[in-house]
């Protein structure tokens, strides 16, 4: 049993700008599992963005294309309960060799794994044996190796040896392409201005998204409703409301610069003037509490900084609050604008 879901394939995981890389990336590994450079490959990103998804239809091309291949998907928390079973009835042995045995591990929200030794280190020897045979790892997780907390380093170190893509927020037009898509999968027409405003206001999870489209279907072909806008601006306001209003890094980059009276180039620029090398740690340090981006992704579009300098800015930013009383007057009105 792959525990594979064949309505999770390829052919309905849309490409877009947001995706591509990492999309590409799982049909190379599909193509030859186990014979690219990205063992493990490993799919990072936010909640509802497709990881669980591309990670079946990597598993699914993988079947279609190597009947001969064992193929296993699991999410890291059944994986975790299996290993706590495997050493309460002294069968730990098996549980590692079962695993070893498989060609393709697909391994699911592997931040599952934090903070959880004993199934870290089964997980490192099996992941060891797996790569050293030339077995394909595929891994998908809520951030990047360098964001994960408690995870072992050794772990972490190998997470980094293949490749690890991210998977960002779809586009505009990527949102209208899945909406479009689910939409023809069902049968349902539907006024294109509706698919637009849907689309132009649930922006950082396809889950949403289609959730949103899922209960207009419902609200006409149950209720009778006619599909209006007024209905469309309804339900979308149910999603939105129900989750918290994401912050963009460019709308604190925007406030944050106009807050210093400063463009956001001078922000980003690579000056050593205090106010501005202030304003640019405000600036992530912000990003980092208020998105869920991580710290690389942060560095990079507040002025292509790395992972590192972020993490700098915020402990200075924690510090200065602490001990300057006009930076902790930033921060409090900074904080007033982002957290309503
Ligand atoms: P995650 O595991 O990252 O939380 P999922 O894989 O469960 O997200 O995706 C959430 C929903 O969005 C699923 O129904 C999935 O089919 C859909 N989805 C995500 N990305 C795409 C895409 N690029 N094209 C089509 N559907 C997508
Ligand atoms: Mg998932």
């Amino acid at each position: 049993e792959s525990q594979l879901n064949p309505n999770y394939n390829f052919d309905n995981f849309l490409e877009g700008d947001s995706n591509r890389l990492a999309r590409s990336a799982g049909m190379a590994v599909a193509n030859k599992p186990g014979g690219t450079s990205f063992n493990p490959l490993l799919i990072f990103g936010g909640v509802g963005l497709g990881k669980t998804h591309l990670a079946h239809a990597i598993g699914v091309e993988i079947k279609d294309k190597h009947p001969d291949k064992t193929v296993l998907y699991i999410s890291a928390e059944k994986f975790t309960q299996q290993y706590i079973e495997s050493v309460k009835k002294n069968t730990r042995n098996d549980f590692i060799h079962f695993y070893q045995l498989i060609d393709v591990l697909i391994i699911d929200d592997v931040q599952f794994f934090s903070g959880k030794s004993g199934t870290q280190d089964v997980f490192f020897h099996i992941f060891n044996h797996l790569h050293q045979n030339g077995k394909q790892v595929i891994l998908t997780s809520d951030k990047a190796p360098v964001d994960m907390q408690d995870i072992e380093q050794r772990l972490l170190s190998r997470f980094k040896w293949g490749l690890s893509a991210e998977l960002q927020s779809p586009d505009y037009e990527t949102r209208v392409s899945i909406l479009n898509n689910k939409l023809y999968r069902d049968g349902v027409e539907m006024p294109e201005e509706i698919i637009e405003y849907v689309a132009r206001n649930i922006k950082s999870n396809v889950r949403e998204l289609e959730g949103a489209v899922i209960s207009l279907i419902a609200q006409s072909s149950f209720n009778k409703k006619e599909v209006t806008l007024d209905l469309a601006k309804q339900i979308v306001e149910k999603f939105v409301k129900n989750t918290k209003r994401e912050v963009s890094i460019d709308y604190i980059q925007k406030v944050i610069s106009d807050y210093f009276q400063m463009d956001v180039e001078t922000l980003q620029s690579k000056t050593r003037k205090r106010h501005i090398v202030q304003a640019r740690q405000l600036a992530m340090f912000f990003a980092k509490k208020y998105t869920k981006a991580s710290l690389a992704s942060i560095g990079s579009q507040i002025g292509k900084r790395d992972h590192a300098t972020v993490l700098h800015a915020c402990k200075t930013v924690d510090n200065l609050g602490e001990t300057d009383k006009q930076f902790k007057k930033y921060i409090e009105d900074l904080n007033k604008k982002f957290s309503q």
